[in-house]
């Protein structure tokens, strides 16, 4: 499997510790509000990466953390802390609301055909070993007390590693942004290990220390989850391109110091999804999240196939028209496996040609809109039905976009069973507004379906509905 490796910037073979198995870490999601879909294009292509990692033959140790303490709305460990705000703003506990953010964000990777990994760690059920990482950097140097907080000495590596050859120092004043800077740190670079001089006097989850009552830097979780659940070398680590810098920096230059030992050799990072305004972040409040997608009638799978058109390393751009795109292409290609003949059995030595296609298509850096072009062709081709339906459920190991779920069968736009019985109430209310001459609640009403990009249409045999894509 040739993969671009951020590390050198080039495509290069994953090469594994273990014949045969590969020991893969994924940030995952900071709990404080609902993942919108550009967090979720990233957990979308990790899970092709995992799948077709399986599909050439591969096992998979694959391990997510939950950051439910420590990240600051700042990634240069300034502003507030968002498990904090995100609390205050829903009267929730920390806890709580981590908890309700956790369920939603696996909800929607359900939704999505994202594989929960094997392995996954809320942070802060990991303060011990924290502590233990932390405390093993003091005592080989690499660490320094100011302030009350610990701090990563970054001057004391040979080199503090920067992803894409770029200077960490115009990185460093980029992702400050107009934060104050933290005067405790001896380098521009230095990152806070653990907080004991909290700036939030109503900071709700503090642990016990040798430093003192304090909590966790955003960093440090990543890297000692990973060891203790992978071991000391890790074959791939997965995130989203923000977490290249200052993020995975800090995770290297941690884990290294601690482990005395180069770490993980394959960096894997998925480009952004952007909309008309930009990037897409959970901090500017971004609405675009599955339930959105559902709620306009679209099955979230529309918009797997969406990420899967395109390239991971490429920036990706959202609008409901290109959605609409993917719908229709959804449409036609689970009509067409749907139409597959269930008798007969496949020829297998037909289907190999495709499925050396397919590989090779995932292998070239995971190349997705060239494996769904290898399905297309297949489609196409003069196999017998069998052998397509085998093999369209052969790749959708890897796709997962229900295929042989017989799908696309009757409607455009399979819409949601608690959405069809909202529009129904509405439509009925709308009937008895007519009913009772109330032209002005039946307008209301109407717009409120308009809105939702509901269609009526009056007929002999009563109203009649769609949803308009
Ligand atoms: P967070 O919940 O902010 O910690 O982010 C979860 C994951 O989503 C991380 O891997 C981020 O790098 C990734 N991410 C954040 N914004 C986007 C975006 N607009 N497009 C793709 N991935 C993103
Ligand atoms: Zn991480």
């Amino acid at each position: 499997m040739k993969l671009t490796n951020t590390l050198t910037m080039k495509k290069e073979e994953l090469a594994t510790h273990e014949p045969g198995v590969v020991k893969m870490y994924t940030c995952g999601p900071t709990v404080y509000g609902r993942a919108h879909i550009g967090n979720l294009r990233s957990y979308i292509m990790e899970d092709v990466l995992e799948k077709a990692l399986g599909y050439e033959g591969y096992r998979v140790d694959r391990v997510m953390n939950i950051t439910d303490v420590g990240h600051l709305t700042s990634d240069a460990d300034t502003g507030e802390d968002k498990m904090l705000k995100g609390a205050k703003r829903e009267h929730k506990s920390v806890l709580e609301l981590a908890d309700m953010y956790t369920k939603a964000f696996f909800e929607d990777c359900a939704k999505l055909n994202i594989k929960k990994p094997d392995t996954v760690v809320p942070a802060t059920t990991r303060i011990d070993d924290f502590i233990g990482m932390v405390q093993a950097l003091l005592t080989k140097g690499y660490a320094y007390t100011a302030g009350g907080n610990v701090y990563f000495d970054t001057s004391k590596l040979e080199r503090y590693y920067v992803f894409g050859n770029q200077s960490a120092e115009d990185l460093a004043v980029g992702v400050r942004d107009s934060v104050e800077e933290d005067g405790n740190k001896r380098n521009k670079t230095d990152f806070v290990l653990w907080f004991t001089k909290s700036k939030f006097e109503d900071q709700e989850l503090k642990w016990d220390s040798p430093w003192g009552l304090g909590y966790p830097g955003w960093h440090i979780e990543c890297s000692a989850i990973s060891v203790r659940e992978l071991g000391e070398h890790l074959d791939l680590h997965c995130g989203g391109i923000d977490n290249a810098f200052p993020h995975h920096t800090n995770e290297i230059a941690q884990s290294e110091a601690y482990l005395g030992h180069p770490w993980c050799g394959h960096w894997f990072h998925v480009l952004h999804l952007n909309d008309a305004g930009g990037k897409i972040s959970k901090s500017k409040g971004a609405k675009l999240t599955v339930s959105l997608l559902e709620e306009k009638g679209y099955d979230p799978l529309v918009y797997r196939l969406f990420n899967l058109q395109s390239h991971y390393r490429k920036p990706l751009t959202f609008s409901f028209e290109s959605l609409d795109n993917a719908a229709q292409a959804y449409q036609k290609l689970t009509a067409r496996v749907t139409a597959l003949s269930k008798d007969g059995e496949p020829d297998m030595g037909a289907a190999e040609p495709y499925i050396e296609r397919f590989k090779e298509a995932l292998g070239n850096d995971l190349n997705t809109s060239q494996a769904l072009t290898v399905l297309y062709d297949m489609l196409k081709s003069d196999l017998t039905d069998a052998t397509k339906r085998w093999l369209a459920g052969d790749f959708d190991r890897v796709l997962g976009l229900d295929l042989l779920a017989g799908k696309g069968a009757e409607s455009a736009q399979p819409v949601d069973a608690g959405l069809a019985a909202e529009i129904e109430e509405l439509i009925a209310k709308r009937a008895e507004a007519r009913k009772a001459k109330d032209w002005a609640a039946a307008d209301a009403i109407r717009d409120e379906l308009a809105a939702r990009h509901v269609v009526l249409k009056d007929t002999p045999d009563g109203v009649q509905w769609h949803i308009e894509g």
